[in-house]
């Protein structure tokens, strides 16, 4: 183990149940809440990588063929580990990401403990079609098997719960997995190697950093990679479907969001401005559900944008004394400034109107200001595009039937809510829009039992809930013939 670690942080890969040290290039891990170089990470070399899928692949006879219950017991076991260790993952998490410490433990660390819980309990309570002679002397039965190699890749926005919703299923169903963290955020999932390591069998986890173009392409086009799990990019998508295509591998795709948020003339506005100013730049607007794009009814337009632009306005963020501090900042200058681009964009439009914020915050680390821009209309690129920062638009609108259109008229599906208090109305509008969430008077609230997951360019392939655990596994028939004679 030796250079596997240093003051502060353990870089370790795992590979073959081996803790060691990566011998590809090495790169920086930044604080985007200072700039500060936190640690330097030594990524996965080639022969590392190939390693890892090798090791995997040793290992899924042995473990595919172990019980669920085994199976959900190491699940608890890595839970109460996380659990036990949850304040320290969280600093890791606020380190790496530039969160607010209180948020990475109150909200990611909970939920990352609760994940691994639940794909305990959901995979020994599995149902499935009934066994029985559908073809005269002939019984049928179904199977759910494990898959086998995955490679799950994660992107930065919240490294850890990621790690458990692509790593909880594919283990609870008895896969084998080499997972690969975001190059920006490798820190709280190094620090859980050891944990891992000795609660699996050698090769049954492996971890690997490294960038996208090299580890990641290589996990992608290995041809004993059987399944490969991408939170991330709309493009990274695409180009991890055309590598999967040479090997007809399965994907399991989790891509970007554009999230429609309607609100009607009845809407209890208080509560709007509150989840809009909650949900709308949670984590600095890097999420996927975001609610980022508002459709606002003529007759409560204006004072929606006033109210919620004296309430994003009061955000708090960049505070030296963390605890006070709502969001952070972006993961890094490069997204900082995408940001600013498409804002700058939006705003030489005469018709697009700054509420409040449009600036990167002075000052060290990649912050920008909690932006409102209204007049903003439908074919705007602001109001099209996911922009992943903490920037939302309002555009106004005039009936539902108009507000219904423009939300579904987007290349996105992931999330979308509607604020009414006529819930018969909620219902009409939840059944037609073409997302794969719809909140009614609420915006981006998850739970482990009910699926996650998109519809158009945001992918397909649900992460949480009994259906992940379908997608980890393939549906078998066993038919059986019998001539017995009773
Ligand atoms: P990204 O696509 O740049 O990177 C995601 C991961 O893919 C990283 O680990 C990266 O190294 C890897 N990668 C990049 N190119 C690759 C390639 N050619 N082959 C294999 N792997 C490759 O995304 P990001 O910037 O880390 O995350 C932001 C994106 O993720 C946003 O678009 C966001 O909407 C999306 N996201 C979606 C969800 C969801 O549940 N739908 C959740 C979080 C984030």
């Amino acid at each position: 183990m030796a250079g596997c670690s240093n003051d502060r942080f353990l870089t370790a890969l795992l590979i073959d149940g081996e803790q060691v040290a990566g011998e590809g290039i090495v790169e920086p891990i930044l604080n985007p809440a200072t700039g500060e170089v936190l640690t330097a990470i030594a990524e996965a070399s080639t022969d590392q990588v190939e390693s890892a899928i090798l090791a995997a692949n040793r290992a899924f006879d042995a473990w595919s063929r172990t019980t669920p219950q085994f199976r959900a017991n190491v699940l608890l076991g890595i839970a109460d580990a996380i659990e036990k260790n949850a304040d320290h993952l969280a600093q890791l998490e606020a380190l790496n990401c530039g969160k607010p410490l209180h948020l990475a433990r109150q909200d990611d660390l909970t939920a990352t403990v609760d994940v691994f819980r639940f794909f305990a309990g959901a995979v020994r309570c599995q149902t499935g079609q009934l066994a029985g002679e559908y073809v005269a002397g002939h019984t049928s039965m179904v199977r759910r098997d494990p898959i086998g190699v995955v490679a799950s890749i994660a992107p930065w926005n919240y490294p850890i719960m990621m790690a458990a919703w692509k790593i909880a299923p594919a283990l609870a169903a008895g896969n084998t997995l080499v997972f690969k963290p975001s190059e920006h955020t490798p820190l709280s999932i190094l620090a859980l190697v050891p944990l891992l390591a000795e609660r699996l069998p050698r090769g049954v986890i492996n971890i690997v950093c490294g960038g996208g173009e090299g580890v990641g392409s290589h996990l992608v086009s290995h041809p004993k990679v059987r399944l490969v799990s991408l939170t991330g990019d709309i493009v990274t998508g695409q180009k991890i479907l055309q590598a999967a295509a040479k090997t007809l591998k399965r994907t399991h795709l989790e891509l970007g969001g554009k999230a429609p948020v309607i609100v009607c003339d009845d809407a209890d506005i208080a509560a709007v401005v509150e989840g809009v100013r909650t949900y709308g730049y949670y984590n600095a607007g890097q999420d996927c559900t975001a609610a980022c794009r508002i459709y606002a009814e003529a007759g409560i337009h204006d004072k929606l944008v006033a109210e919620l632009g004296s309430a994003v306005a009061s955000l708090r963020f960049a505070s030296r004394r963390d605890a006070d501090n709502e969001i952070g900042p972006l993961i890094s200058t490069r997204q900082r400034d995408r940001v600013a681009s498409f804002v700058e964009r939006a705003l030489s439009q005469p018709h697009i109107e700054r509420i409040t914020g449009a600036a990167v915050h002075s000052g060290p680390g990649f912050f920008y200001q909690p932006t409102l821009l209204a007049g903003c209309k439908q074919g705007d690129e602001i109001v099209q595009r996911e922009v992943f920062g903490p920037v939302v638009t309002v555009t106004r609108f005039d009936g539902l039937s108009q507000a219904l259109d423009w939300a579904n008229d987007s290349e996105y599906g992931l999330a979308s809510s509607i604020w009414t208090q006529n819930l018969d109305k909620a219902m009409q509008v939840a059944a037609r829009l073409q997302y794969g969430c719809t909140w009614i008077n609420s915006h981006f609230m998850l739970t482990s039992e009910m699926p996650h997951g998109g519809l158009k360019r945001s992918g397909y392939g649900k992460d949480l809930s009994s259906d992940s655990l379908q997608d980890y596994s393939v549906v078998r028939h066993i038919m059986a013939r019998s001539s017995y004679a009773l």
